[in-house]
């Protein structure tokens, strides 16, 4: 059992690892590598002249792991409410965390099917994002979420600070 599961490892995905993996929080990253960060090359993140959106994503599970965040390749097909948080089934395995936060970036699908509110996004090319609280809470008691699905700026510097 997971004290958190992430599902993403986008900047908003491992920067929340980061954090929570550092706080002591047993954490477990589920991401299936479609980041849109990846098309990215980047000069207007703060303490870097210029990165690859590749090399932004790998530094960050690096400094994820780093603290002990466990990072698995895996799509997420569903989360289920248990007694004890949810259980997280992905295409090649099945896990148990107590919280989960949502930062899947543009991508919608699984938390629509998992029932969580939605609304329309405001920023550029981004459709749809979730109805969150200022805190990133969902309306589902125990999940939450950041970065692009939480309707925050899209921008890596933003995404990478909305875990907190
Ligand atoms: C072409 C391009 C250029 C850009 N250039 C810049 C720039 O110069 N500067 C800048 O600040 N920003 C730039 N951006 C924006 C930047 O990429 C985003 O603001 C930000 O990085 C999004 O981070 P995120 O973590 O929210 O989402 P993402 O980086 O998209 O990460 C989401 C992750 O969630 C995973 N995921 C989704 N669904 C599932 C699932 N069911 N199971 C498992 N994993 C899942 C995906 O595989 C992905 O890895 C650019 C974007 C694009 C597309």
């Amino acid at each position: 059992m997971y004290d958190i599961a992430i599902i993403g490892a986008g900047p908003a995905g491992a920067s929340a690892a980061l954090f929570a993996a550092k706080a002591g929080k047993k954490t477990l990253v589920l991401d299936s590598d479609k980041s849109m960060t990846k098309r990215a090359w980047i000069e207007n993140h703060y303490g870097m002249t210029e990165i690859s959106g590749p090399d932004l994503i790998e530094v960050g599970k690096k400094q994820a792991s780093k603290f002990g965040a466990k990072i698995v390749e895996d799509k997420v097909t569903n989360i289920i409410k248990t007694d004890t948080g949810f259980q997280i089934e992905a295409e090649q395995g099945s896990f148990e965390a107590q919280h989960v936060i949502f930062a899947t970036g543009a991508l919608v699908e699984l938390a629509e099917k998992v029932g969580l509110k939605t609304k329309p996004g405001t920023e550029p090319r981004i459709k749809t994002v979730l109805d969150v609280d200022s805190a990133g809470k969902t309306n589902i008691d125990g999940i939450w979420a950041a970065g692009t699905i939480a309707g925050v700026s899209v921008h890596t510097i933003i995404t990478a600070g909305d875990c907190i």
